[in-house]
């Protein structure tokens, strides 16, 4: 790449070593580029690092959730269940590293700090929090859409004596639960999936519920080596069918879902007869099938009461099974869990729960946590108490664009971005993942590799045609967010009453907004081809 007079330390500098930045490492080195990875973890792997929690699991199976770049790399890898744990997707990223030799080009314990754009030279200077100064071209953001944890500011939390740790960023070393008196916050996916696993070894565990959750059990099982086989044998239309899809699914075993199942069917026009059908042959699913569920909040609330009824018949202590009721927002609102006998968990003598709603927590003590009732005494306190979602990594980051302004600021109202890949304002800055793309709806390793591709295009073309500097332009940035926010309209994720990380809404002074494209990543990446097609129309290339 023309370098010009300036010393440049790489082309590209990618910030993350999770699967955004590794493949975009592996990706952008086979182009010719030179590329260094800085990553915050002493490990690559990124959510899959970081999130090792006991019970941390994915809830796409694994055959889909696996990059299709290499048929080698997917015949060689065995996976053994159907929604692989942690360990296992760590593994096969660690994998990815050695099998490509990327370690050399990965500086681990290394976050990013500061990233400042020098417009003199079209170049970024990087600052880590290891005090290192790197300068280079571009910078590409492989920094996660859920990778920013968030930590409830409860008076009194420092002066806990027990041992506090949060579920996403769980030691290495692991934390001594065994007998032991432990208290759980959060009834998100993290939550849902720690909660039965941390029974299980607890002398005693609280857990401590500000929302009841809509659940539905994984019906994870064992992969055989029979459908493994033949799942192999057809990768590669199974792959084509994941990159043209909406969500990159291709629902290669089994369906999972994350939607209503049936679009035609009407519970509004269902009978009392048909609905304790469904609850029998289906459980907390019934509340799953019936399609104008998705848009009608009446419809919705039908479906709710179905999931209620549900936990009244699976949790025995009456009030208990009220407390896990939800009741103020509609299914679709948050993200689905998946879980593995979460309401099964709360029939145990040896599990608590600590209704926030009627019980709020006062302050935390040495002792542990006083809630309007008392004091919940505590070993061990966990939090899985969620990120700050799709813009929190970026935002968090110091990132210091044309004149000064800083990425933060201008993003107070929300995230503003052209298709997700760069940001008005900040020259040579390209995200994988970004706030404004399909984002998080999509199976992340799919997604990851079609949007690399496109990267990789760019900074092609831009080195084809010696030019240094490719910016979104602020009418083509402006359109693509009109273009979201039409989208998202009438979505439950953004229902009345909805608060989540999807909108913002659970990060107190967050900007109230949705900043995903609900319009899917076939159409999204029929646009982005298109405008590539068009010499990257809405970009300015200079
Ligand atoms: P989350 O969905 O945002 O859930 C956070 C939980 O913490 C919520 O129950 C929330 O209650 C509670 N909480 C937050 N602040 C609180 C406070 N001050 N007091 C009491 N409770 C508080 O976060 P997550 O569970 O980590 O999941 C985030 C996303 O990561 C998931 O939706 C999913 O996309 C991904 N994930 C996936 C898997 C998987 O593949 N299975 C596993 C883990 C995570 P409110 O609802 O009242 O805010």
């Amino acid at each position: 790449m023309g370098n010009g007079d300036i010393e440049l330390d790489a082309d590209i500098v990618v910030v993350g070593a999770g699967m955004s930045g590794l493949y975009a490492l592996k990706a952008l080195r086979d182009r010719g580029f030179r590329v260094i990875v800085l990553e915050r973890a002493p490990e690559v792997g990124g959510t899959w690092y970081w999130n090792r929690y006991p019970g941390a699991r994915c809830d796409i199976p694994s055959l889909e959730y696996s990059f299709g770049f290499d048929p080698e790399l997917e015949q060689e890898w065995e996976w053994t269940e159907h929604f692989a744990a942690q360990p296992e997707i760590e593994r096969y990223l660690n994998h990815i590293a050695d099998r490509y030799d990327l370690r050399r080009d990965i500086r681990l314990s290394t976050g990013v700090s500061a990233m400042t754009f020098d417009a003199t030279t079209d170049t970024w200077v990087v600052d880590t929090e290891t005090g290192e100064r790197l300068r280079a071209r571009f910078c590409v953001m492989a920094t996660g859409g859920l990778s920013a944890p968030h930590r409830p500011d409860w008076p009194g939390l420092d002066t806990f004596a027990g041992e506090i740790v949060q579920t996403s960023l769980w030691p290495e070393d692991g934390v001594e639960l065994e007998g032991r008196r432990v208290g759980i916050v959060g009834n998100g996916s993290s939550g849902v999936q720690a909660i039965p696993e941390l029974a299980e070894v607890a002398g005693h565990l609280t857990v401590f519920q500000r929302t009841a959750a809509f659940t539905w059990p994984s019906q994870n099982r064992p992969l055989t080596e029979a459908e493994q086989a033949e799942v192999k044998s057809r990768y590669r239309e199974l792959r084509a069918a994941q990159y043209a899809s909406p969500l990159a699914t291709a629902h290669t075993t089994g369906a999972v879902i994350f939607t209503f199942a049936d679009p035609d069917k009407r519970i509004l026009e269902s009978t009392a007869d048909e609905r304790e059908a469904a609850l029998a042959e289906h459980g907390f699913s019934a509340a799953r099938i019936w399609g104008d569920a998705a848009k009608d909040l009446e419809a919705n609330e039908m479906a709710v009461e179905l999931f209620r009824e549900m936990v009244r018949r699976t949790v025995h202590d009456p009030e208990v099974a009220d407390s896990l009721c939800p009741k103020d927002y509609p299914i679709g609102c948050k993200r689905p869990v998946l879980d593995n006998g979460y309401f099964e968990t709360f029939n145990r003598d040896d599990v608590t729960l600590v209704d926030l709603r009627k019980d709020p927590v006062v302050e935390v003590v040495p002792a542990g946590v006083v809630t309007a009732s008392g004091t919940k005494e505590l070993d061990v306190l966990v939090f899985a108490t969620g990120f700050d979602a799709v813009s929190g990594a970026l935002t968090r980051i110091d990132i210091r664009g044309t004149d000064g302004r800083l990425l933060r600021d201008e993003w107070t109202d929300g995230p503003r971005t052209l298709m997700g890949f760069a940001a008005a304002g900040f020259p040579n800055l390209l995200m994988i993942i970004g706030p404004g793309s399909v984002g998080v709806l999509a199976t992340y390793p799919p997604h990851i590799e079609l949007q690399v591709g496109w990267i990789a295009d760019l900074l092609d073309h831009l080195r084809a045609t010696e030019r240094t500097c490719v910016e979104a332009e602020v009418e083509a940035q402006d359109a693509w967010c009109a273009e979201v926010e039409a989208a998202a309209a009438g979505s439950m994720f953004l229902a009345p009453n909805c608060s989540s990380w999807y909108n913002g809404g659970n990060i107190a002074g967050k900007a109230r907004n949705l900043p995903i494209y609900l319009g899917g990543l076939d159409r999204y990446m029929a646009r982005a081809n298109e405008m590539a097609a068009n010499g990257y129309e809405g970009f300015a290339l200079r």
